[in-house]
């Protein structure tokens, strides 16, 4: 006959069941710690693999509360969550991890610009803006071209617009204020490479940094991760410096991704993601502890696992079919057959320019490894992008045609 055990499984809630939600649900099967999700839909990625979720809105109090009486900790797939809600939530006594402070920053790319300053971390010349005059005053004292942000809600460079001159910095301006968006406009940096790097850290602060990885971005999405990025060993202690001081700084709990801009041989922060991140994906098989493992260890307050290296180099390339793509379901057998690949295919209803899985191949050579991770990438979702380390900026058309 089976006993029940004493002792009850860890209870760890997630607002949103996307494919972070989904691969953190895969850690807490390897440690016995049962995952509750709130999701908006049955369909989505996570809620299609677990067996507690809800539905409800991610902005709702009576959603969250209700999660969070039902775990010991709740943490976030995203950052469309109201932090007014999560601060009643914690008055109320209950664990959220990361915390409402923490998730404040996380949402808003002004706050956090304003806070690395504070730090006194690199970051780019930056300054919200409130009007068109603002923004063509900014350009016209930092030179042109300008950055412009929506502070909120973008993603994969949406909500990120490249302005030439003061014309097409006017010309956002009258559409984006208008609609609501919070602007921010930035200096635009010569970016040489992109980078990345991963923190997972406790509450009391017990911390582990992840090996730098190079993101390497196509019109302002992450399309592979190299690891450990080819830079010096001086930049990689700089950016585990930088990562460490940023998690200390807004007392982040779990993962905290901080993307990094490398432009003449000097760091700068870009933003940061307070959850786990698609640039960590190359953890799952490329390192000791994966980026979902270590999230939950540390908002569980668990010890945190080892982050190094398991092979020399590590490369992950997303599965993003362009507009000759296909669903990788098509050819999952043929990519199967490219030696030493892992494949994640996400569940998510194909369409072109959407994120459908990752691959990831381990390998003593770096180019060796790409070139494998993408041949089974361009089996499964169609022709990549040439390979490139060095990242096409954002648009100005595109950027200025999106707002
Ligand atoms: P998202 O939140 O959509 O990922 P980011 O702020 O990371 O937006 O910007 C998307 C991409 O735009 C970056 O990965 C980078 O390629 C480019 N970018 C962003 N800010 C700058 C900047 N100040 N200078 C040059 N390129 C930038």
């Amino acid at each position: 006959m089976q006993r029940e055990s004493a002792e009850r499984a860890a209870r760890v809630g997630i607002v949103g069941a996307g494919q972070l939600a989904r691969m953190t649900l895969q850690s807490a099967i390897a440690l016995g710690v049962d995952v509750h999700l709130l999701a908006t839909s049955p369909d989505e990625s996570a809620a299609r693999v677990c067996a507690n979720v809800s539905l409800g809105a991610p902005a709702s109090y009576e959603a969250l509360a209700a999660l969070a009486e039902a775990c010991d900790a709740v943490t976030f797939d995203h950052e469309l969550v109201d932090v007014g809600v999560l601060r009643r939530l914690e008055q109320a006594g209950r664990c959220i991890r990361p915390s409402a402070e923490t998730m404040a920053v996380a949402q808003n790319k002004g706050l956090q610009r304003a806070r690395f300053a504070a730090l006194g971390l690199p970051v780019p010349a930056f300054q919200p803006v409130g009007t068109a005059r603002d923004l063509v005053d900014f350009g016209e004292r930092e030179g042109w071209p300008v950055v412009a942000k929506a502070q909120r809600g973008g993603y994969d460079g949406r909500g990120v617009w490249v302005l030439a001159d003061a014309a097409t910095a006017r010309d956002l301006a009258a559409r984006a204020i208008p609609a609501g968006v919070e602007l921010l406009a930035e200096a635009w940096v010569p970016v040489d490479r992109e980078l990345a790097v991963l923190i997972a850290r406790r509450p009391g602060g017990d911390a582990v940094t992840y090996p730098l990885v190079e993101t390497v971005q196509i019109e302002g999405i992450c399309r592979e991760l190299l690891a450990p990025a080819p830079v010096s060993g001086a930049i990689e202690a700089e950016a585990r410096r930088i990562g460490l001081r940023i998690a200390d700084g807004i007392g982040a709990t779990g993962i905290l991704a901080v993307e990094l801009f490398l432009a003449k041989g000097r760091l700068l922060i870009n933003e940061l993601a307070a959850r786990p991140h698609n640039s960590g994906h190359f953890s799952i098989e490329g390192c000791v502890t994966s980026q979902f493992e270590n999230h939950l260890r540390a908002v569980l307050d668990w010890p945190l696992g080892s982050t190094a290296l398991r092979a020399p180099s590590v490369a992950t390339v997303n599965l993003i079919p362009g507009p000759n793509g296909w669903d990788p379901l098509r050819h999952l057998p043929e990519a199967l057959g490219v030696e030493g690949v892992s494949v994640h295919l996400y569940q998510k209803g194909f369409r072109p320019g959407r994120k459908l899985g990752h691959v990831t191949a381990l390998g003593d050579d770096p180019a060796e490894t790409r070139a494998r991770a993408r041949r089974a990438a361009e089996l499964l979702a169609g022709p990549l992008p040439p390979e490139s380390h060095q990242p096409s900026a954002i648009s100005h058309q595109r950027g200025a045609a999106d707002a």
